[in-house]
């Protein structure tokens, strides 16, 4: 592959984007699709050479699965099989969050390639809300594998351009649909039948958060291993989302102790003086996720925006406050803790 063709597109207007996308797939080529969430590498998920040139791509190893998008809740069973046991809650909340940015893992249909799963017997399954993703796989007929368009372990792209910077001269076509609009990767949930209340296992915390989730099941994040082993759920890896500048997330501003003569950037959550980190420290550079008050879902919506424009302003460390772990602060301390862990 040589060069990189970008469309453009938007709600009102995706045609060009679906005549360019769509051959493509057909042909069992990867695109690179917008969703509300982030930017995701899209391939026909039911071709295995398709699913490999997403792997190959983005230098993802094979053991870590694809989710796989359905355009209509009717495809759904051409991708898994709902257990009985849990049909009515996985029917309540897809009335609740589908289209949208919850993932749910169930049980495969024999006829999803082990690539896409990484021969795992689930398969981790969502529709997207973005009406140009939604066009695309309706034309195609087909659901499609999408992971997140970055180069493995590296930012989430939350646009055109930030796809362009990882997957430049890998891939045939970007389709250009602007920003995203939450900005972080789904929810990811697992759910067991339970006794009197089914369980909510929350595997990757996203958008649709702890909160939203409480009124339909009895809600836990999985259990990490003690021994601080490798996890043993996929999506789990606790080094993920990183910046190539290495990124500080200082709970306690008094375990801040800069080295003379390095650059430091803040990650500040509202930017404002004598509030946070900004006083802390000259910094080198600052971006801010939600400037004035701080609000949630506009630093979900900017985090891996900023965090891609610092990792391009020639620190030498980047310095991210914490935010409080309510609501979509959960996403976010998720985030920034597995960018900050050692790779
Ligand atoms: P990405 O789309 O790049 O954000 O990655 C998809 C995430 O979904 C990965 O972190 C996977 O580990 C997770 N995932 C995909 N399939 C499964 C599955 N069957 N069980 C648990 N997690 C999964
Ligand atoms: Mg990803």
């Amino acid at each position: 592959m040589s060069s990189t063709a970008i469309v453009s597109a938007s709600d009102e207007n995706y045609q060009d984007a679906v005549k360019a996308a769509v051959p493509l797939l057909r042909a069992g080529e990867v695109v690179a699709l917008p969703t509300e969430t982030v930017y995701g590498l899209a391939g026909n998920a039911f071709d295995p050479l398709a699913v490999a040139k997403i792997f190959s791509a983005k230098e993802r190893p094979s053991f870590d699965p694809l989710i796989v998008h359905v355009a209509h809740r009717a495809d759904l069973e051409r991708v898994c099989v709902i257990p009985e046991d849990i049909q009515p809650t996985v029917e309540k909340l897809l009335n609740a969050f589908w289209p949208g940015p919850l993932t749910i893992v169930l049980p495969k249909h024999p006829d999803v390639p082990d690539l896409v799963t990484s021969g795992l017997g689930t398969v981790a399954v969502r529709q997207s809300a973005n009406k140009i993703f939604r066009a695309i796989s309706k034309e195609l007929g087909q659901p499609l594998a999408a992971p997140s368009a970055n180069r493995f372990g590296r930012i989430s792209p939350t646009s055109a351009g930030a796809v362009m910077r990882e997957l430049e001269g890998r891939i045939p076509l970007i389709v250009d649909g602007g920003a995203c609009s939450e900005g972080l990767e789904s929810t990811i949930i697992h759910l067991t039948a339970g006794e009197k209340r089914p369980t909510i296992t929350i595997l990757r915390p996203g958008p649709i958060t702890k909160e939203m989730l409480q009124n339909f099941g009895k809600v836990e994040r999985p259990k990490r291993p003690r021994d601080g082993s490798a996890p043993t759920a996929p999506g789990m890896l606790p080094s993920h989302y990183a910046p190539r500048t290495p990124l500080l997330l200082i709970e306690n501003a008094a375990d801040f102790r800069p080295q003379p003569g390095k650059r430091y950037g803040l990650l500040s959550y509202t930017g404002e003086p004598g509030k946070g980190y900004v006083s802390l420290h000259r910094w080198a550079a600052m971006e801010t996720l939600s400037p004035g008050n701080g609000k949630l879902p506009e630093a979900a919506l900017r985090l891996f925006h900023l965090l891609r424009k610092l990792d391009e302003a020639e620190l030498d460390y980047i310095v991210a406050e914490p935010v409080s772990e309510v609501g979509l602060g959960v996403a976010i301390m998720d985030r920034l803790r597995r960018a900050a862990a050692p790779i």
